[in-house]
């Protein structure tokens, strides 16, 4: 029988297992963790939100052991001419693979950025930034030194935006619960382009950046970040602004197996795919997500989780195809809008062609949390417990 492996557990992946789960088609998922997290909401869990490990979901609550074959390694070799990949802890051969790895922080050769900034790319990272701010707004207590209470936030994209949104909830709290005045703390976010959130229309953009200065948010555009150190960075300007805190969302690349194992990328580190989302060096692997990079309208798709979901879906559907000989579809993607919550109980995006703000919009994202979930695991992944400790709804 042939052999399938899915190489990554994060939303391709996790979907891609889905619909061959579903069409009774054996598999072997290999993922780092035992669980899946919630990428797109680990905004929520850095920011104080709930308790950081409400963001990720068992594997095997997923797959039971009878559906699916799961292996937790990390994957460290894709030979992709040999048909085989390698993790920490073994060699494993396919006659299929969807390669789905996701993406790392780009850091663009900032002097001292990797050393000196926290990333928000994992459930590891989210719980190391959780920490970090409130082991910082401790320290305020010993020196009293109000560098502890200012926290930058490097790029202003959605992880950015949506980010500063859960701060400004959680920073006074953390305040009170420390006895600090909440009007000392300081929550900046730098950009270096002239616009928050350069995918939303214009108005959007503004009343996102009015309603999150409203709540403290102090936004600094046309400021390039050029240099790092230990607690403190310096802009193009020259200007040196220090921070107990500094957490970098300036951008991803796609993960860097990809170009090691000598697949045609592009200059995000993302292997080319065909129509069928094949890489164009070899059909018997797909790539999806994050890792692919896939032509729309003469430019590759940006990397998001309603854009993985559907390219895990229809590679999974393709590889089925190609076991039994028949011909592949082209994936035609659905790009619906964007949503970007500004905190708990606001948001701002245009979806389905609807522009929308405030709480509705903030019902909406929450709405986007239930479909997923029903989408990989059915009604039993709303359940009561879940619900009350992740969804708002
Ligand atoms: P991004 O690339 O969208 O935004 C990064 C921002 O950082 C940019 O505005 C950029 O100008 C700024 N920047 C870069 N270098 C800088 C510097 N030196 N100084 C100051 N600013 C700098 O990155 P992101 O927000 O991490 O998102 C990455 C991708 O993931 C995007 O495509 C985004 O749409 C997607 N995403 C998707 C979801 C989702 O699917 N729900 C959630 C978050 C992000």
């Amino acid at each position: 029988m042939d052999k399938i492996i899915i190489a990554g557990a994060g939303y391709a992946g996790v979907v891609a297992a889905r619909e061959m789960v579903k069409n009774h088609q054996k598999v072997t998922l290999i993922n780092a963790e035992p669980y899946h997290q919630l990428t797109t909401w680990l905004h929520e869990a850095a920011g104080g939100r709930n308790q950081v490990d409400d963001y990720k979901i068992d594997l095997r609550e997923l797959f039971p052991q009878h559906e699916m074959e799961l292996i937790v390694d990390e994957i460290v070799n894709i030979d992709w001419k040999n048909r085989r990949v390698s993790g920490s802890h073994g060699v494993y051969p396919y006659d299929y693979a969807l390669i789905a790895l996701g993406s790392t922080p780009e850091y663009f050769n900032i002097e001292g950025l990797s050393a000196h900034s926290l990333p928000l790319k994992s459930l590891e990272t989210a719980r190391v930034i959780r920490r970090h701010i409130e082991r910082e707004f401790m320290r305020y207590d010993e020196d009293r030194d109000v560098t502890h209470l200012r926290v930058i936030v490097g790029g202003a994209g959605l992880t950015g935006v949506e980010f500063v949104g859960e701060l400004a909830e959680w920073l006074p709290d953390l305040c009170h619960s420390l006895k600090i005045e909440d009007s000392k703390a300081e929550i900046i976010c730098i950009e270096a382009m002239p616009d928050i959130l350069p995918m939303l229309p214009n108005h959007l953009r503004d009343l996102a950046q009015r309603e999150l200065e409203a709540v403290g948010v102090r936004f600094m555009t046309n400021s390039r970040i050029v240099r790092v150190g230990e607690k403190a960075l310096e802009l193009e300007s020259g200007a040196r602004i220090d921070a107990g805190t500094i957490v970098w969302t300036g951008g991803v690349r796609a993960h860097p197996l990809l170009s090691d194992a000598g697949f045609t990328c592009d200059r995000k580190g993302r292997a080319k795919v065909n129509q069928a989302l094949q890489s164009v060096d070899d059909a018997k692997v797909w790539i999806a997500g994050d890792c692919a990079s896939y032509d729309w309208a003469g430019k590759p798709l940006p990397p998001t989780a309603q854009l993985a979901t559907q390219m895990g879906k229809q590679s999974a559907i393709n590889i089925l195809h190609a076991i039994k000989n028949e011909e592949q579809h082209s994936f035609t993607p659905k790009i619906y809008g964007t949503l970007a919550s500004l905190g708990p109980s606001r948001g701002v995006g245009a979806m389905v062609g609807i522009r929308t703000s405030g709480r509705f919009a903030s019902l909406f994202k929450e709405l986007t949390k239930v479909k997923y979930l029903m989408q990989i695991g059915g009604v039993r992944m709303v359940s009561r417990k879940r619900r009350a400790h992740l969804l708002q709804v």
